[in-house]
């Protein structure tokens, strides 16, 4: 069998953060990243907008702003990124604070998806060059925290500190692992809501502020704004039962790319459930479940000209008139998202939605598309035994399926605190 000093279990931002950090402060040693996908490295393939102020991508429970600026100094040390520059901020601003909406001045850079992936080949490229082993294609099943071994879909490997790290789409296994350490946590939180894409000129504020963070009340923020050549997709996901469901999500090219004159951007309600529900996740995929059977087991879509008039849209509304551009996830199904979608969570969208037109008129165009569901489980909150994200041992997590991050960044400053706290045990 063979035996590291380290594995990470993860190539995203998490797992690279934490690679980097234990091979600067120790050259000589041995450390495994170990990946299921065909490529490095998860979530930075997408978009790779990165933003590097407090609070965006940092979840209270585990960061203040002190904490999280300190790790973003090593962060920024390491990507060295092109703060994007902003225009009539304090217009917005002043505009959003009457209505009782803040608008957040977030330090952020934007690669594209084209751009994040020469960034991945490159980093991928400096982490073998110190002589990180990167094992791609490689599942890891389950952990020994006493023998210090873990089982992957090919072979056993030894470890002397283990961070495991496998992103929002490993939700579901990092519990599994949870179970089996017998660590505690609760999942009691998720975002929920809808992607909305319209055309640049209805929604301009994207030509001052790339990604603007606007906070609403009841908990909605924006989230993940995209524009440049950019496009709504689809990432998949399966139940326990191995149903599938789809949550939206959106991205864009580098600016080196035609624009194709269309922004997309999420508006997401955060809610917090109490006793007697259990888990969150499972709400949330009862919903994805639910958009299914409402949409033939595609996502949904409705015109913004439709919703306001309380029809259902379909195929003909997908033509010409108002109803002027092409959806980019075309293969969604016209439908009726307030049949499908929790009344509470409609209402308070939507009534930021009315807030938002009121700050940049023009977002209730009648072309306007709302896409549901777009489902964010990143909510895991197990219990840490010490500010290193140790759960056992000797085993570490980080990044956004341990509910440490929501983001790129955060995600590799989580990897960092974790690699301190791996350190830490391995020379002890
Ligand atoms: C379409 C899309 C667009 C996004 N855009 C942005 C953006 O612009 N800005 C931003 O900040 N964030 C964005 N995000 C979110 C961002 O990608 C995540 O916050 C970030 O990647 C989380 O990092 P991570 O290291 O925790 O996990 P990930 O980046 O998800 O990496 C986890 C890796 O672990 C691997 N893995 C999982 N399970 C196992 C296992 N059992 N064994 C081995 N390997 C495993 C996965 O294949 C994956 O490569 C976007 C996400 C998506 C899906």
């Amino acid at each position: 069998m063979v035996n590291y000093d380290c594995i990470i279990i993860g190539s995203g931002p998490a797992g690279l953060g934490a690679a980097f950090y234990l091979l600067d402060k120790k050259p000589d040693l041995k450390v495994l990243i170990l990946e299921s996908g065909k490529t490095s490295s998860g979530g930075l393939r997408n978009d790779c907008k990165m933003n590097f102020t407090y609070p965006i991508g940092f979840p209270s429970e585990n960061w203040n702003k002190d904490e999280a600026d300190f790790y973003l100094e090593k962060v920024i040390e390491k990507l060295k990124p092109e703060i994007l520059e902003k225009n009539n901020l304090s217009t917005y601003q002043m505009r959003a604070e009457k209505l009782g909406v803040n608008l957040i001045n977030i330090k952020q850079t934007h690669l594209g998806t084209d751009g994040g992936l020469f960034l991945i080949k490159k980093l991928i490229k400096e982490l073998q060059d110190l002589g990180v082993t990167i094992a791609l294609e490689e599942t890891m099943l389950s952990v020994d925290s006493d023998k210090k071994i873990i089982k992957t879909d090919k072979r056993e490997i030894g470890f002397k500190a283990i961070m495991i790290a496998p992103g929002r789409k490993g939700f579901r296994f990092i519990q599994s692992v949870m179970d089996s350490l017998g660590v505690n946590y609760m999942d009691h939180i998720i975002d929920i809501g809808i992607r909305v894409e319209t055309r640049v000129e209805h929604y301009p504020i994207v030509k001052d502020y790339y990604d603007p963070k606007f906070m609403f009340p009841e908990k909605v923020r924006t989230f993940c704004t995209n524009s440049g050549d950019a496009h709504v997709v689809q990432e998949k996901y399966k139940t326990v039962h191995d149903e599938v469901y789809y949550s939206v999500n959106g991205h864009a090219y580098s600016k080196e790319r035609e624009a194709n004159g269309l922004t997309n951007f999420a508006m997401l309600k955060t809610v917090r459930f109490t006793a007697p529900l259990a888990s969150g996740q499972q709400f949330a995929v009862n919903l994805g479940l639910q958009a299914m059977l409402m949409g033939g087991g595609r996502p949904l879509m409705q015109r913004v000209g439709d919703f306001r008039l309380g029809k259902r849209s379909k195929e003909s509304t997908f033509n010409g008139d108002l109803y002027d551009f092409k959806p980019t996830l075309a293969g969604s199904c016209p439908g009726d998202i307030s049949l499908a979608m929790p009344s509470k969570i409609m209402r308070n969208i939507w009534k930021s939605m009315k807030l938002l037109d009121t700050i940049v008129p023009g977002i209730l165009h009648p072309s306007t598309i709302m896409y549901y569901p777009e489902i964010k489980l990143y909510a895991n909150k197990p219990e840490f035994l010490d500010r290193h994200f140790r759960v056992k041992d000797t085993v570490f997590f980080a990044g956004d399926g341990a509910g440490t991050s929501r983001g790129i960044t955060a995600a590799w400053a989580s990897g960092i605190r974790a690699a301190e706290g791996m350190l830490e045990v391995i020379l002890l």
